[in-house]
């Protein structure tokens, strides 16, 4: 089974991608933690997009189809896996099709969390994460703590650059301009089904599990 996650940066998709990948017991994929762990390794990805990520901007289409192809052959996704960040242009998509046309699984879901631009923006400014585990938390999950509630590491609470309101707001314009016409390809194809991200953690994933067959 292969799941493809939609939503604008801040609407919940990788913590819905994390409780959808155990639940259904296939690996999450999400391109930002790839390479955001390339860019903390300084490997020559990370090298490569480090700037481009933190201003909130998307990493090139040929950048991202090595990863990406890399990725999806892997045996990890063999059987099956959830996939969040991918695809962003309408260039992405089309080789997401060609990929997925070459995979062994069948069944496929494309889902959009939907959430309100402010609203996101509010959510975003107010979360921290962990440099060590990659948990993120609201600010008033970790108020007045210094170490990862989830790992214990001291000291790592932070904000992310690419949380910072004006590059949220960048990130955001980016959504609409690039990623959205993948959400009208996709709806043109009869593909795309639709959750409001505006309600708690939980009943999103409700949603989005009743969904999938
Ligand atoms: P995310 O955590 O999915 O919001 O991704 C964080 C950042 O990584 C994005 O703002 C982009 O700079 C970059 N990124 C992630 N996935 C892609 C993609 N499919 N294409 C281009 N850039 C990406």
């Amino acid at each position: 089974m292969r799941i493809v996650m939609f939503g604008a940066p801040g609407v919940g998709k990788g913590t819905q991608a994390k409780i959808l990948a155990d639940k259904l017991n296939v690996p999450h994929i999400s391109t930002g933690d790839i390479l955001r762990s390339a860019i903390k390794n300084q490997t020559v990805l990370g090298l490569k997009a480090k700037e481009i990520v933190e201003s909130g901007y998307l990493v090139p289409d040929d950048l991202m189809a090595d990863l990406i192809k890399e990725v999806l052959s892997g045996k990890e996704c063999e059987k099956g896996f959830i996939l969040d960040g991918y695809p962003r242009t309408l260039d992405q998509a089309k080789l997401l099709d060609e990929i997925f046309q070459s995979l062994k699984t069948d069944e496929e879901y494309y889902l959009a969390i939907t959430v309100d631009d402010e609203l996101i923006i509010q959510r975003l400014s107010n979360r921290l994460a962990c440099k060590v585990c990659g948990t993120i938390f609201t600010l008033s999950e970790v108020e007045g703590k210094t170490t990862c509630p989830k790992c214990g590491a001291a000291e790592s609470l932070y904000k992310r650059k690419d949380d910072e309101e004006d590059v949220i707001r960048n990130r955001l314009n980016v959504f609409h301009a690039q990623t959205e016409p993948v959400l009208d390809y996709y709806k043109s194809k009869g593909k795309l089904t639709f959750v409001n991200g505006d309600q708690p953690v939980n009943m999103v994933a409700e949603e989005l599990v009743g969904k999938i067959k």
